[in-house]
């Protein structure tokens, strides 16, 4: 069967090229006779994988040297215990805003270790808009604040990092890190899981000032503790090699394609366009304030929520994948992460026009 325009909000669609390369050396990987996954993480081989990587990552979002880069298991939700399980320290307070599921989920998970508070919530609005700066209640005594810069769930992404004045600046960047470029030295600490934007589920990226390292609360799991995975390279155990390699090839493709900074003008063009889309047709909408609408996770909805099935079913037909909502808000979602070629996102418009005109 031939590939399809696949618009899962993840695992999600990876560049053909990467997966090319994945498959051509999956056999014989650099002359071995053996597969990059059989092979042991601490020896020569392996440890040029994981170095070559790791400094194309950093070049590719500019990481400064007193920042450590990991490549843990998990997913991002281990990293909701990890996060305040390493950086809460003497204080008893974190500040976190809710802004969509994903920010719900880490707050709960943060209430088993910490006092949470709650800067904002956009829950009211059933998370169509994030609470305005001016509105949030900081607690400067806090160990850090928490946000999810991209909320997948719900399709809401912040315009710019948010300004919280001294406290360390915390973000889940799951379903948009490698996007955009990113202001780093801002953040105290940024983590991702890897299955959006980045390669195969396993994999969780994290990004952390060294600074904040070396305060884990004592009953911090060894597993849990950046410190120790940190000193060890991430080798303290045995890291997803496969999955971390195919991220390796994921970078090695983005510098290809100009960084960054190609790909956010990429990304803006695609999910400009099909915005626009849902906009000019009556058949559509979507809810999200325009100002919060994330260009990696575009929800919307039909108007006549009978024809959903009609509309799923037509789509897969015309290699159209995935693009059923999430269950928590229904509707559909098309998720238009870097690998996503805009030709994609241009058969899907053609497809809801061509939809809409035959049940409008
Ligand atoms: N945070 C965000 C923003 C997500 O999109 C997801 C996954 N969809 C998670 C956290 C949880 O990730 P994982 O399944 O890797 O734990």
């Amino acid at each position: 069967m031939e590939r399809v325009y696949n618009f899962s909000a993840g695992p999600a669609t990876l560049p053909i090229e990467v997966l090319q390369q994945a498959k051509d050396e999956l056999l014989d990987w650099n002359n071995l006779g053996m597969s990059v996954m059989e092979i042991s993480h601490r020896g020569k081989d392996y440890l040029a994988v994981a170095e070559e990587s790791e400094a194309n990552f950093r070049d590719l979002l500019t990481i400064p040297h007193n920042y450590k880069v990991l490549f843990l298991q998990g997913g991002a939700r281990s990293q909701f215990a990890m996060v305040p399980m390493n950086l809460l320290g003497h204080k008893n307070t974190v500040d976190y805003l809710d802004s969509g599921i994903w920010s719900g989920l880490a707050i709960k998970e943060a209430e088993r270790y910490a006092q949470v508070n709650i800067v904002a919530s956009s829950k009211e609005s059933k998370y169509t808009t994030i609470p305005e700066r001016q509105a949030w209640q900081l607690n400067p005594q806090s160990a850090y604040f928490h946000y999810v810069d991209n909320e997948t769930i719900n399709g809401l992404e912040f315009p710019s990092v948010p300004e919280v004045g001294a406290l360390t600046l915390v973000s889940d960047m799951s379903s948009n890190i490698l996007s955009r470029p990113i202001d780093i030295p801002k953040f105290g600490l940024i983590y991702a899981g890897a299955q959006k934007n980045v390669g195969p589920a396993g994999l969780t990226i994290v990004i952390v000032n060294e600074a904040l390292l070396g305060e884990a609360l004592s009953i911090t799991p060894s597993m849990f503790n950046y410190a120790l995975h940190a000193k060890e390279n991430s080798m303290y155990n045995t890291p997803p090699t496969f999955s971390w390699y195919v991220a390796g090839l994921t970078f090695k493709w983005l510098k290809a394609k100009g960084g960054v900074e190609a790909l956010a003008k990429a990304n803006a063009t695609k999910s400009k366009k099909l915005y626009q889309c849902i906009d000019n047709n009556d058949f559509y909408y979507n809810s999200i304030a325009a100002h919060y609408r994330s260009r990696m996770n575009v929800v919307f909805s039909l108007k006549d929520e009978s024809l959903n099935d009609q509309f799923l079913e037509t789509a897969t037909a015309n290699g159209l994948a995935n693009l059923k909502g999430h269950k928590l808000v229904g509707g559909m979602r098309a998720s238009l992460y870097n690998a996503m070629p805009e030709e994609g996102v241009d058969c899907l418009i053609s497809f809801m026009n061509d939809f809409s005109k035959r049940y409008g």
